[in-house]
């Protein structure tokens, strides 16, 4: 029966073309594959990896003439990916490295390098083509969705689903951000993200047997520059050919799109710059400070701070930053730097904007504004009933980015325990525990203690 169809289709197909000549048009389709994350998970996968990438990466401002402009050629060739409409942004950062990778969901990010190394428009377009690609097909998130069904039970998988795929990978330590693994494309990823890249460069204009070329020349070059980018986009063989293939299923142009003015312009700017080298930017990430277990360890001796509204014990060879007028941090010396904190204990209180909800929904609203400044904070498991001294409160657990960094310059995990109790008038107060992943099991019986001892006032 079915191909039968496909005959009687083929032979319509044949008809229509004969009689009005119309060019028979083929386009890549999107591949599909097993994934865990729905269109909104992968938005926000791609948006907090991407905020975690400003941090780490000299990433160029936005209003930059190189960020402008390559914003602007990534909307035009974005505007011919098929499938889903992803929120599509273009950054540039300023390393030297010819590289560019696409975050789930649309943040593509283009070292400077790569423009320099670009010799026209549609090199670098081809580039940018190429990744806009890796986003359609989700290349990402169906690598970190293999890899989590491999990890996990069957039982737990199906309720990752329902759960969110999201949480589930922040709970496995897992993510997209700089050095992920699951940005390294594999080969078979790579020639679909070539085959695609082919179709939007040429819907857009450009040449498509540029980016092949494109590829080809940097790989020829060979040198310190190029390296990077084959161990994010392995060359999958026979590039240029299977590109020149797909053309050849396109209808013939007589022309494609002249040099812009606005590159060559854009060019003369960046062969001024002196983008900083992948060593350069890893040295860049010294330790925020220079905290170790040993110099946080809280002494077993407490002493009472006592605050407008509330009492709490602590170690005594913590410090309390604030007064009793304002919120406080409560903390070893060496655990908080000027604007972060480490190790440690915050409490402040925070005011739903609705009056009457319940404690439940006011700590879902606190969760969310307290996510506005930390966009990688993630909640893992559920959060619980807890009652402090007789008062009803909710715990959470989280999980964010420390701003210490490990042996290697990577941020490293940090464990978040949040409590938050109402109080009479309808606001929270709410107390967070913050220790590095690594430290928080041995530091949390202190912590417990803290929260033993809190009264509200
Ligand atoms: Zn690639």
């Amino acid at each position: 029966m079915r191909s039968n169809l496909v005959v009687v289709r083929c032979l319509a197909v044949l008809l229509v073309f004969s009689v009005f000549q119309t060019p028979l048009e083929a386009r890549v389709e999107p591949s599909h594959g097993f994934n865990m994350f729905s269109a909104q998970e992968e938005v926000q996968a791609g948006q907090q990896s991407a905020a975690q990438v400003s941090r780490q990466l000299p990433v160029l401002p936005d209003s930059d003439p190189v960020s402008i402009y390559v914003q602007r050629l990534g909307e035009q060739l974005a505007a011919h990916a098929p499938g889903e409409k992803w929120p599509y942004s273009f950054h540039v950062v300023n390393q030297k490295e010819i590289n560019a990778f696409a975050l789930p969901g649309g943040p593509v990010f283009v070292n400077v390098g790569t423009i320099q190394a670009a010799d026209n428009e549609a090199e670098l377009a081809g580039v940018m083509a190429h990744e806009i690609s890796h986003v359609v097909q989700r290349h990402g998130t169906r690598a970190a969705s293999k890899q989590m069904a491999a990890q996990l039970p069957l039982a737990i998988l199906g309720g990752v689903m329902g759960q969110g795929a999201l949480s589930q990978m922040a709970q496995m330590g897992l993510s997209f951000g700089v050095g992920s693994y699951f940005l390294k494309n594999s080969r078979k990823a790579e020639s679909e993200a070539d085959l695609l890249g082919t179709d939007i460069m040429y819907d857009t204009g450009f040449n498509p047997r540029a980016m092949a070329d494109f590829f080809a020349k940097i790989q020829e070059e060979g040198g310190a520059r190029g390296p990077q980018f084959f161990s994010d986009h392995p060359d999958p063989g026979n590039r240029a050919q299977a590109v020149a293939k797909e053309v050849a299923t396109l209808p013939r142009k007589r022309s494609y799109r002249s040099e812009s003015a606005e590159f060559g312009d854009i060019k003369q700017r960046v062969a001024g710059m002196q983008p900083l080298t992948a060593q350069q930017i890893a040295a860049r990430q010294t330790p925020a400070m220079n905290a170790s277990s040993g110099s946080v360890a809280p002494s077993g001796s407490l002493r009472n701070f006592s605050h407008r509204d509330f009492v709490i014990s602590y170690p005594e060879n913590w410090q309390v930053y604030g007064d009793q007028n304002s919120a406080v941090t409560i903390a070893p010396q060496s655990g908080v730097s000027q604007n972060a904190v480490a190790y440690g204990v915050m409490i402040n209180t925070y005011q739903p904007e609705d009056a009457n909800v319940s404690l439940d929904q006011a700590t879902h609203d606190l969760l969310a504004s307290l996510r506005q400044s930390n966009p990688d904070l993630r909640e893992i498991g559920h959060d619980e009933d807890i009652r402090v001294n007789g008062v009803a409160g909710r715990s959470v657990d989280l999980i964010g980015t420390s701003p210490l960094r490990d042996q290697s310059g990577h941020p490293s995990r940090e464990r978040d325990w949040l409590v938050a109790v109402m109080r009479r008038d309808g606001s929270l107060l709410y107390i967070v525990s913050i220790a590095p992943d690594k430290d928080f099991e041995s530091l949390r019986p202190t912590f417990e203690q803290m929260l033993k001892s809190l009264q509200l006032r």
